[in-house]
This record gives C-alpha cells, structure tokens and sequence, in this order.
C-alpha cells in the first residue's frame, strides 16, 4: 500500500469526474470540482492569514459542506486541523484551544458567539479568524481577518502549500482520565494506510453512497470522509434530527439510497428498540460497519433477520491507532444471543497482542492486555510526553514489533485467531458512542466548591441505555447541595454527554480499610435498585 496526503485523492477526482456529487448534506450538495475550488479558494484566504505548513487551524464548525470544504483547505495549506466540538463547554474548549495554539480559527455564523464569550471570558488567544459562511465583521471579542466573500474573491486554481505525508493531518481531544482532554495527532499516512485497506475490503466504488454519521472531532468520521474521497464516492451527511430521531435515520438511510451505514451500536441499539427497520429494507444498502463499542448480539441478529442482503462488519480500534485496527465480518446469524461476535483479525497493516503482566504474549484463551503495533499509531498524545511514555511502549526485544499502544482494553485471542474484547483494565467506558474518563469527571467535581468528596462509577443498566454514569457525592457539613444544583455546575465544566445520569448524596463516601473511596461499594449503591435505599445511615438525600 503507498500512502499519499490525503487531499490529493480530492484533486484527481477533481479532474477525472468534476461534476459528480462529492458532498450531499440536506438539498446541498457539492461537486468534485466545486469541492476542489472552494478548498483552493479558503486555502488561500488561510496562507494569506499566515498560516503556515505545521500550524494548527481550529474547526468550530457545524458538520456540513462548509466544514467538509474547511477540512481539506486546512490541509492544502499545509496546517493541522482541529475539529472541536462547540456544544461542550466554554472551559473545555478554551483548554483545548490553548493548547493548540492555533494560527487560525474557522468559525460560522451559529458558532461565533460561543467563540467570542471563549475569548472573553477565558482569554484564549485567537489569531485569526475566519468566517466561513458569513460577512458580518460585528463581533464583541473578535473581528474576523477574512469573511466568506474574500474567500470567494481567492482565484480557484488549484492550491497546494505542500504536505508530507507523514504531517499530521488533524488532532483529535478525546476525554483524559487526569481532567484534561488528551490530543491525539494522526499523520496522513496514518489514515491513508487504513483507508486503503477498508476500501479495497469493503469494495468501495464511485457508484457508493456513503454516511457521514459521527461528529467530526470522533475519528469514525474521518473513514466517512477519506473512505469517499479515496473512491471517488459520495459522502451523505446525517442531519441532526436524523442522528437523534431513530425513525428520521431510518428514513435517511432509506431516502438517500445510502449502500454504506458506518455508525455506533448505541444508534443501531436504538434503531431496533424503536423498530423502524421494516423486512428488506434499504435496498441499496451493501454494508453496515459499526465501531466504538460492543454491539450485543441480539441487536445484531435483529439487524440480520431485517436485512439478509446487507454485509455486517465490527470494526475495533481506539483514536490512537487511527480509526479501526481489527475487523470482523458476521458471515451467519448468530445462533443465540449469547454468542459473542469477536473483534477479529488485525487490519492490513497493524497488530494485536494480548500480553500479560511482564508482556509476555498470553496462550489461547487467556484474558490480558490488549497491545496494538502497526501502521495506525499515533506519534503520542499532544504535548503530553507524561501520557505518551505511559501509553506508547516499545514492545519487548527480540519481539520485532517495535512501538505498541496499550489500549486499556482487556481481551483473548481464541483457537482461531480471532480477538475477543472482554472490557477495560481501567474507568474509561462508553455511554452512547462517547468516549469517557470517569476521571475527567471526578476532576471536574473536585474544582466544585462546598463538596468534601465525591466519586463517579458506571453501572450496567441491561437495557438499550448501556452504562449509566452514577455519582456518589458528599456536600461540605452544613451545606445543603441537591444533584440538580450539583449538576448544573458541573454542566459548565464537562460536555452534556459526561453527565451523571443518577446521583445519591451521602454524609461521607464508602472508603476502604485504607482509607481510598471503596468504589465498589458506591457502584452497589447504585447497582441494587434505589440507591437511596442502600445509602446507609450517611445518606443525605437521594436523586435520579
Ligand atoms: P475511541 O478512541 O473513541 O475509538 O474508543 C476506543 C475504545 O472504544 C477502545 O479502546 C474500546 O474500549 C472501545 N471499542 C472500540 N471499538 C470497539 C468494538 N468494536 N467493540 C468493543 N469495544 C470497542
């Protein structure tokens, strides 16, 4: 496989089928060619901002054709691009901003108040700001340096600042167990490398039409994009309404005649708890290729029992070592519920280890650490040396695999050479697709006044919700704080997916002979029923 950076996929479909369909979002849509020219035209506005090849550019963009066009022209300059994800709040964001310390800053009309009060409130340096869909210079904080008609006024001809392809591309944050989100930088040919592979597995071609599901800061999206642009396919990009309502996406599906649905199981999840896939449906659609999460298997028989034409793949991999790093395709209905559908094989081009404590690579069956090697690694978390010594090993000598990821899951290879994942080794869980450092919480907490202590844990619901996140908490003697107030605070700390969904206030927290946060026990509290009920003679009082 060679790799080469990623938007020169985007200039030769430019040339060998200009008018076709690139983007579809809603009634918009966007050709090769006018993708090619829009990117040239604001890569430009970019480099006459003065961004430079290696500069990071920040996305506070909606998911729509502008962003898609943001994208590649960050890459035409040369630049990073950081897509951030502008519902979380105004903290975070400034966090994530600083740290990036970007030359410039795409915004749209919808995001530029947000922008401003970041600027305002947290004195995030911005240096240049561009808007992407407006004129409108008003701003308090910020003026912009150039607005969506000077991006116009740039000639369209075909720019290039010249990337390697071993530059990063992007960097994505994603939830950091110490309280700060953790970068992660992926290179061009990081993405390269596992696109070709998926498209030449999945037989991606121009007559495919391809979801665009996930947030543009997940790196699932990135496969929705590179996956399209490498095939010279078309990219549909799911609506909000039709990422919430499972009917709307059934109906998106259906109506954009979409032959490839990439998303998470907590929507497929949904899809079948609110049954609106009918017998035979979306007759055009080839694959569905899920990540991210466990998919139970009695979703998935549904989804099969629905759709006997279509292809069911589960992709495995974290954000560190670039989208998917295994890959299994359920070639039969599972015959029972029970039955575990493996993560599979490693991608072309990566590997899995399930090592144990000294990494030594375990026998058959044997449940370990699960190691990724190969061509998806990340160079390390962003100026994070601390995190990157931790994570980024160099596997055994004499082992030939040289870097490995430890992901923190816990895994086993079986007789046949397939992965199974058993769990985590750590607190990071995911809630409906999210990525989540229960410690990124617990941090959060910490900073609010009137709390002695307080502890978050994840409990299994057995039911379509997945995991619900649960705080134990203990106000400060005399202070009264209810989990509505409690959780209105901490709403302007962490994003709305890191919310605890039950709480229980407590006198004082369970601790261990040692003296730590028996976390066991505060996950009984909320594992029996009413955690009100199990509190004890501490509780305070009792909220879901
Ligand atoms: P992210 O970086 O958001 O892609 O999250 C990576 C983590 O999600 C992995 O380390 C796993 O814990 C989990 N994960 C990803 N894909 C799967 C899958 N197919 N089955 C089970 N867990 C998964």
């Amino acid at each position: 496989m060679t790799a080469i950076p990623l938007h020169h996929h985007l200039c030769h479909f430019a040339g060998t089928q200009p008018d076709a369909a690139a983007v579809v979002y809603g009634d918009d849509r966007i050709s090769y060619g006018e993708l090619e020219e829009r990117s040239s035209r604001l890569a430009r506005a970019l480099s006459a901002a003065g961004c430079a090849p290696g500069d990071r550019v920040c996305l506070a963009l909606p998911k729509d054709i502008d962003a898609i066009v943001s994208i590649l022209a960050v890459l035409k300059a040369g630049c990073i691009y950081v897509p951030l994800d502008m519902k979380s709040p105004a903290a975070r964001l400034a966090r994530i901003i600083d740290s990036c310390e970007p030359s410039a800053v795409l915004a749209a009309s919808d995001t530029r108040k947000t922008l401003d009060a970041i600027v305002a409130d947290h004195g995030v340096s911005i240096p240049a700001l561009g808007l992407v869909d407006s004129d409108d210079r008003d701003g308090a904080a910020l003026k912009p340096r150039f607005t969506c008609s000077e991006i116009e006024s740039e000639p369209a001809s075909s720019f290039d600042a010249g990337s390697s392809v071993d530059g990063t591309a992007y960097i994505l944050f994603t939830s950091g167990s110490t309280g700060f989100p953790k970068g992660v930088p992926i290179t061009h040919r990081n993405v390269s490398l596992f696109v070709e592979w998926a498209n030449g597995y999945f037989k991606v071609g121009p007559d495919d039409r391809m979801s665009g599901h996930t947030a543009l800061h997940f790196d699932l999206s990135a496969y929705d994009l590179y996956g399209t642009l490498f095939a010279g396919a078309q990219l549909h990009l799911v609506p909000p309404e039709a990422s919430i309502l499972p009917n709307k996406t059934s109906e998106f599906i259906r109506s954009s005649r979409l032959t490839q649905w990439f998303t998470v199981p907590s929507v497929l999840k949904y899809m079948h708890k609110f049954d609106v896939i009918e017998d035979n449906d979306y007759p055009d659609l080839r694959r569905v290729i899920w990540c991210g999460e466990v998919f139970p298997t009695a979703n998935l028989i549904h989804w099969m029992r629905k759709l006997p034409h279509v292809q069911f793949t589960n992709l495995y991999g974290p954000t560190e070592a670039t989208i998917a790093s295994s890959y299994y395709t359920v070639s039969a209905i599972p015959a029972s519920d029970t039955e575990p559908v493996p993560i599979g094989r490693a991608c072309e081009g990566e590997s899995l280890h399930v090592f144990g404590p000294g990494l030594e690579e375990l026998p058959v069956g044997e449940v370990g650490d699960l190691f990724i090697g190969g061509a998806g690694l990340s160079a390390g978390y962003w100026q994070d040396e601390k995190k990157t010594a931790e994570a980024f090993i160099d596997a055994p000598a004499g082992s030939g695999l040289g870097r490995i990821y430890r992901t923190g899951d816990l895994a086993y290879r079986d007789e046949d050479g397939l992965f199974h994942f058993v769990g985590r080794a750590d607190t990071q869980i995911k809630s409906r697709g999210y990525r989540i450092e229960l410690g990124e919480i617990e941090t959060a907490l910490a900073t609010i006044d009137d709390l002695v202590e307080s502890a978050v844990v994840a409990v299994e619901t057995g039911d379509f919700e997945g995991v619900a996140i649960c705080c134990a908490y203990a106000p400060s003697e005399g202070q009264e704080m209810s989990s509505f107030a409690l959780k209105k605070k901490l709403q302007s700390l962490v994003p709305d997916y890191m919310l605890p969904t039950r709480w229980t206030s407590l006198g004082v927290l369970p601790k261990t002979t040692n003296g730590k946060i028996d976390r066991l026990a505060v996950k009984d509290l909320f594992s029996c029923g009413d955690a009100a009920d199990k509190a004890g003679a501490g509780r305070r009082e009792g909220s879901a």
